[in-house]
C-alpha cells in the first residue's frame, strides 16, 4: 500500500555550507530533516508531523562526519586523486542510507532492508530500479523536479572517471590522473549531495505517518 505524498506546506531548511559536513536534526516521528538549529530543541514542533518530544537525532551520522573531515584535509594538501576516490565513496554511502530509509517507509524491516541493500549493491541498479521501484519516478527526473537537475549526469561523469582510474579498461586505457579539477568538482557534488539527499529524504520518506 502506497502512502500519499506529503502536502507541500513544509519548507525544507537548509544548513550553512561552512566547509564540513552540515548538521541536519531527525524528527523521530516522521524523519523529516532540517537544518534548523531551533530544530535541535525537542519543543519545537515538527514542521511536517507536529511532533514534539524525543531525541532529534543528527544526519548524517558520525561516520559519514568523519569521512567528510578527512576528504576535506585530502582537498586542503592537493590529494586529487584521494579527494574523488573517497568523495565518490562518500556519496555512495549517502544515497544507500536515502535508500534505505526509503525501504523502511515503505514498511520493510530491518531483515528485508538488509537483504535489499545486500543484493543490490551495484550503483547503477540502485540508482536505475530500486530508486524508481521505491519513488516512483526516475532519480534524474526527482533531482530535477527539486531543483537538482545537472547533478545525475555530473555525478556520473565522476564515477566514470573514477572507474576509470582505478579499473585498467580494455577498452578505454587506464585514465593516468584525477586531476584537481576533478577534485573541486568532487567538493562540490560533495554539498550537493547533502542538499539534495535532504530534500529527496523529505519528500519520499517523511511523511508524517510513521506513527500510525
Ligand atoms: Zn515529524
Amino acid at each position: 500500500m502506497r502512502r500519499p505524498r506529503p502536502p507541500k506546506k513544509h519548507k525544507t531548511v537548509f544548513a550553512p555550507v561552512n566547509g564540513a559536513a552540515p548538521e541536519y536534526f531527525e524528527c523521530p516521528a516522521c524523519g523529516f530533516l532540517s537544518g534548523d538549529p531551533a530544530f535541535l530543541s525537542p519543543e519545537m514542533p515538527c514542521p511536517l508531523c507536529g511532533a514534539v518530544g524525543g531525541e532529534r537525532r543528527r544526519w548524517p551520522a558520525d561516520r559519514i562526519r568523519r569521512l567528510d573531515a578527512r576528504i576535506r584535509r585530502y582537498q586542503a594538501d592537493g590529494e586529487s586523486e584521494v579527494v574523488v576516490i573517497l568523495a565518490m565513496t562518500l556519496l555512495e554511502t549517502i544515497l544507500e542510507d536515502l535508500l534505505d530509509r526509503m525501504l523502511a517507509a515503505h514498511g520493510a524491516d530491518l531483515k528485508v532492508r538488509r537483504m535489499v541493500m545486500d543484493t543490490q549493491r551495484a550503483i547503477g541498479i540502485r540508482l536505475g530500479k530500486l530508486f524508481p521501484a521505491l519513488a516512483g519516478e526516475e532519480f534524474e527526473d526527482a533531482a530535477s523536479e527539486l531543483g537538482y537537475a545537472d547533478f545525475p549526469k555530473r555525478w556520473r561523469r565522476l564515477r566514470e572517471a573514477r572507474n576509470a582510474f582505478i579499473h585498467d579498461s580494455p577498452f578505454t586505457g587506464p585514465q593516468e590522473h584525477l586531476d584537481p579539477r576533478a577534485a573541486d568538482e568532487a567538493m562540490a557534488l560533495l554539498d550537493q549531495a547533502y542538499r539534495l539527499f535532504v530534500l529527496m529524504n523529505n519528500r519520499f520518506v517523511a511523511d508524517g505517518d510513521h506513527d500510525g
